[in-house]
């Protein structure tokens, strides 16, 4: 379960409300030469869909491309009542898409959870934002726990994020940079600027 170790997840960011640095722009990432495809639950809006294939494609400088609709495999359930794993959600993607050879990010309204180290105590079915394997090809990022204000925001933060996760990108200490890990708090993300922190931008150039 070498993968299973590489998965990096994140929660709620949690921020001080204090303003970025505006004199920080928009971080500026060397074009990658690849397509990264976005695929979505059955119920998930393709016109949100078609929103984060913008905000990627601007953020990456890649190309995206729109697989057909899934509906997440049973198998991918917890005994918890509507409530996905989201590693084995990550497998199963991998499986389905292992011809691509491509990153394949999806979207979901679904909850997704994780067995979560809080404080040195796992919390199992822990509820996230999203997940995504480090250094990989597969993320998960799901509008479930958003609520009904900027979900736009909100869901573009956590999917540059992961992909972040996908270009090998760690958690990360500096203030406001958009691979701060969460700590399981909660989320003021649709404030955060997205962009990286100089290091981390050293890293994926
Ligand atoms: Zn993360
Ligand atoms: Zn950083």
């Amino acid at each position: 379960m070498r993968n299973l170790q590489k998965m990096v997840l994140v929660f709620a960011l949690a921020f001080c409300s204090i303003a970025g640095d505006s004199k920080t722009s928009k971080a500026k990432i060397t074009a990658v030469k690849e397509s990264i495809y976005v695929v979505y639950s059955s119920s998930f809006s393709p016109d949100m869909a078609m929103k984060m294939r913008k905000e990627i494609e601007q953020f990456y400088q890649v190309k995206t491309k729109t697989l057909p609709p899934v509906s997440l495999p049973k198998k991918t359930m917890t005994a918890i009542e509507g409530r996905y794993q989201a590693n084995r959600i990550l497998d199963w993607m991998k499986e389905k898409y292992r011809n691509k050879n491509a990153k394949v990010l999806l979207l979901t309204n679904a909850d997704i959870c994780t067995d979560r180290n809080l404080n040195g105590k796992i919390n199992p079915n822990y509820r996230i934002f999203g997940l995504g394997v480090r250094t990989g090809n597969f993320c998960v990022v799901t509008i479930s726990r958003f609520g009904n204000k900027k979900v736009e925001k909100k869901l573009a933060y956590v999917v540059l994020h992961e992909l972040g996760h996908n270009y090998g990108l760690e958690h990360c200490t500096t203030p406001h940079c958009m691979m701060k890990d969460a700590q399981g708090k909660g989320a003021n993300i649709e404030n955060e600027p997205k962009q990286f922190c100089k290091k981390c931008r050293k890293i994926l150039n």
